[in-house]
């Protein structure tokens, strides 16, 4: 990729750290037995991955026995789900929010349909919001599990997850996290905040695509997606060791840097809000009222459509996106902008920006700039 590329799509994934890489090449290369093996080629791999467990179990404040590694955070949070189903057989109710992924939205569709669950989606206010009252109305004696992001993928807007979870436990209901945006990125201590289930993935905190965890709280004895021996058997297939390790490495870097990253992501964005808002009248940053990670910048335009701008951005070597990367090449309003009241012309026309660690302020003051002058072509284009 061209260093003169500014990559500021760091919710769709991130790029992989060097120190991922390095400890990824060399897992790669010399720790290529089987962990299950009883050699030592295989005693080597398998240390690598309790040290990955290690590394990750701190980055969240949890035990190591607590983290099963999965292929990413779709599978962690789909066992999240099916295991709670399975702990509870006789309650039929799943409570979670409009704004989810769809990673899990998808996945509750089809059991809603398929097997008769009745889910709840929580509405959120303008600013991307949810109200703990409603949760609370909403959780019932029939519900199986409460499943809700901690950060939103679109607009960065955070959920009180730690009021919510203290909620779902007064109750004796399971609660679920999909903390894929925020861990690595907020501090998360599973000692403070009593989920029972929380999904990571490896490509949202500079680790490798194809790899995640789930936390299971101790006692949560859920059924494994996948049968077979690997991880206490529950998430059986051959452990992929290079990618364990690389997301290891990962949560290390992020616990040890999480307080300067954040502060520094947070100036970043703050500087692309104020120049761009003062650039581009009638644009607006949707969810600002909200507590937002730090990186992320949901900008409405204003009307013109952001397609179009992003093409052009993206021909002048700037990587944005006009809503959650899955749905990227499609033209759909966005449902979480939707569920936050924006009409879809106003959903259409919004840009995500998501800054990362990796990002510098001339990059920032460059796009600052450009985008405004793209606009104005686009504009005059559409006249
Ligand atoms: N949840 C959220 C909030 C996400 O942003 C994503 C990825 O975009 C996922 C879940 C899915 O994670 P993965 O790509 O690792 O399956």
């Amino acid at each position: 990729m061209s260093d003169a590329l500014i990559y500021l799509d760091n919710n769709a994934t991130t790029a992989v750290a060097p120190e991922c890489i390095a400890a990824m090449t060399a897992s790669l290369r010399d720790f290529y037995g089987n962990p299950s093996s009883k050699h030592a080629s295989g005693e080597a791999a398998k240390s690598q991955t309790l040290a990955a467990r290690a590394q990750v179990a701190a980055l969240l404040g949890a035990s190591p026995a607590e983290i099963v590694f999965t292929s990413g955070g779709t599978e962690a949070i789909h066992q999240a789900i099916l295991g709670a189903l399975a702990l509870a057989p006789g309650k039929r109710r799943m409570v979670t929010s409009q704004v989810e992924h769809p990673a899990t939205l998808l996945l509750l569709e089809h059991l809603a349909s398929s097997q008769d669950l009745d889910v709840v989606y929580l509405p959120v206010d303008k600013d991307g919001r949810l109200d703990l009252a409603e949760l609370d109305s909403a959780i019932t004696a029939d519900t199986a599990l409460v499943s809700l992001m901690w950060a939103n993928n679109e607009t960065g807007v955070l959920f009180p997850i730690a009021e919510a979870a203290a909620l779902a436990a007064a109750k004796g209901v399971l609660i679920h996290s999909d903390a894929v945006q925020a861990a690595g990125k907020l501090p998360i201590d599973l000692k403070q905040v009593p989920l029972d289930f929380l999904s990571l993935s490896g490509h949202k905190l500079h680790g490798p695509k194809g790899v995640g965890a789930l936390f299971v709280r101790k006692g949560r004895k859920i059924p494994p997606l996948l049968f077979g021996h690997q991880e206490r058997g529950r998430r059986g297939s051959t452990e992929n060791v290079p990618g364990i390790v690389g997301l290891g490495v990962a949560a290390e870097l992020a616990a040890a840097g999480l307080q300067t990253d954040e502060a520094q992501v947070a100036g970043l964005r703050d500087r692309l809000e104020s120049g761009l808002l003062a650039a581009l009248p009638g644009s607006s940053i949707t969810g600002a009222g909200a507590p937002r990670l730090a990186g992320t910048s949901s900008l409405n335009l204003g009307g013109i459509e952001a397609e179009i701008v992003l093409d052009k951005l993206d021909k002048a070597g700037v990587c944005a996106s006009a809503g959650a990367a899955c749905s990227a090449g499609g033209t759909e309003a966005s449902h979480v902008l939707l569920a936050m009241g924006l009409t879809a012309e106003a959903a259409l026309s919004t840009i995500r920006f998501s800054l990362g660690r990796y990002n510098t302020a001339a990059e920032i003051d460059r796009v600052i700039r450009l985008l405004p002058s793209i606009v104005q072509t686009a504009l005059a284009e559409a006249a």
